[in-house]
C-alpha cells in the first residue's frame, strides 16, 4: 500500500499531479474523497442516516467539539472514565458544561471497565461519553452500552474510537457519535474521523467555530475548509487494503490471533505480568511489566537490537506496551513472543 502511494506520489493516475498539488475541489480529489467515504461506509456498514466527516484537530479537539455540538440547551453531560484518554475527555468538557462521572475505574488502577449496571447516569444528560479502547491503559469494550435500558432512550452515546476503529466490525447503529484520530489504526496524523447520526446535526452552540460545527462540515461534504487531502488519500488506500483483506471480519480474526498469541505468552510466564482483567484486554494495546523492573533497560536494548521498536510503556503506566494495530502482522507479534521467551531464558 505504501509502495502504491510512493509509485503514484508524483503523478496520481496520469493526472500529471501529486495528490498534494490538487485542488481539493477538483474532480480528481473529489473522486478520491468520495471513494474513501464510500469504502469506509461499506467497511463499517455505516447506516444511511449517519454522516461521515473528515475533519482536523485530532481526537483531543473533538473532546471540545463534542460538547459544543451536542449540549444544545442542556448543561450536563455524563462521562465514564476508564483510563487516561477518557480522563482528558471529561476534563475538556468541563470548560463547556458540568460533568457527571457516571462510573470510573480509577480506584482500581483502570484494570477493568465498570459494568453498566454500576453506572450512575444523571437524569437528563446531553450525552454519555465513553472511550471504547483506552490506548494507554489497554482496556477495550467488547460490549456496547445500552442507554435505552438505562431509561435514557433519547440520549446520544458518544465514543472515542481512535485506537481501535477498523480493528473489528462495530455496530455503528448502537452509537450516535464515533470519533477518532486517524493516526493509530488508519493512516497519517492530521485526519480526524467523525461518524454522526444525522438527526444530531444543527445543535451547535453559537460559540462553536464554523469549521467544527458538524452540520456545516456535513453540508459542505467535509470541504467547508480545506481538508487534510493527502491524509484522506492515504486513508482511502487503507480502506481499500482492508477490503482486499476480506473486510473487518477477516481483520478481526487476524487481530484476535495476534492478541491471543501475545497474551498467552505473557500469561504462561511469571517473569512477565499484565494487569488488565481478561474480559477487557485490548487487542490493540498490550501493557505488560517485567516482574523485575531493574531489567527494563536491558529488555528494551535487546528488543531494539532485534528491530522490535516502541515497546516502552507510557509514562503514566510504566513497564512495557506493545501496540499491535492493524498494520502489525502476526509475524511481528510472533517475533516479539520469541524475544520475550528468549529474554526470560537468559535473565529469568
Ligand atoms: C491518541 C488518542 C487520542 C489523542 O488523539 P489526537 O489525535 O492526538 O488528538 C485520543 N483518544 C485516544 C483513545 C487516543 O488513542
Amino acid at each position: 500500500m505504501l509502495t502504491e502511494a510512493a509509485a503514484e506520489m508524483l503523478d496520481w493516475h496520469g493526472s500529471g499531479m501529486s495528490v498534494m498539488e490538487m485542488s481539493h475541489r477538483g474532480k480528481e480529489f473529489t473522486s478520491i474523497i468520495g471513494q474513501a467515504e464510500a469504502d469506509l461506509r461499506e467497511l463499517l456498514a455505516v447506516p444511511s442516516d449517519y454522516r461521515i466527516l473528515f475533519m482536523q484537530g485530532g481526537a483531543l479537539a473533538e473532546n471540545a467539539i463534542v460538547p459544543m455540538n451536542l449540549l444544545g440547551n442542556r448543561h450536563e453531560a455524563d462521562y465514564v472514565v476508564t483510563g487516561a484518554w477518557s480522563i482528558k475527555s471529561q476534563k475538556e468538557a468541563r470548560k463547556y458544561c458540568s460533568v457527571n462521572i457516571a462510573a470510573s475505574s480509577e480506584a482500581d488502577g483502570f484494570r477493568a471497565i465498570p459494568p453498566q449496571d454500576t453506572w450512575r447516569l444523571s437524569k437528563n444528560p446531553a450525552y454519555v461519553h465513553i472511550c471504547t479502547n483506552e490506548t494507554i491503559h489497554g482496556v477495550e469494550y467488547f460490549w456496547t452500552p445500552d442507554l435505552k435500558s438505562a431509561g435514557l432512550p433519547d440520549t446520544p452515546l458518544v465514543a472515542d474510537v481512535s485506537s481501535h476503529i477498523l480493528s473489528r466490525p462495530m455496530d455503528v447503529s448502537k452509537f450516535d457519535v464515533m470519533y477518532g484520530g486517524a493516526q493509530k489504526n488508519i493512516g497519517p496524523a492530521g485526519l480526524t474521523l467523525v461518524i454522526v447520526r444525522e438527526a444530531l446535526l444543527g445543535r451547535a452552540l453559537p460559540v462553536c467555530p464554523s469549521a467544527f460545527d458538524w452540520k456545516t462540515v456535513a453540508e459542505a461534504h467535509s470541504m467547508y475548509n480545506t481538508p487534510p487531502t493527502y491524509a484522506i488519500y492515504i486513508a482511502g488506500l487503507v480502506f481499500r487494503w482492508i477490503k482486499g483483506q476480506g473486510g473487518l471480519a477477516a481483520i478481526e480474526q487476524r487481530n484476535k490471533a495476534k492478541a491471543e498469541t501475545l497474551y498467552r505468552c505473557l500469561d504462561e510466564s511469571d517473569f512477565y505480568r499484565t494487569q488488565v482483567a481478561p474480559a477487557c484486554r485490548s487487542r490493540m494495546n498490550v501493557p505488560f511489566f517485567l516482574a523485575d523492573e531493574r531489567l527494563n533497560e536491558p529488555f528494551l536494548d535487546g528488543a531494539r537490537e532485534r528491530g522490535l521498536l516502541q515497546l516502552k510503556g507510557h509514562k503514566l503506566v510504566g513497564g512495557m506496551r506493545a501496540s499491535i494495530y492493524n498494520a502489525m502482522p502476526l509475524a511481528g507479534v510472533q517475533a516479539l513472543v520469541d524475544y520475550l521467551r528468549e529474554f526470560e531464558r537468559s535473565h529469568g
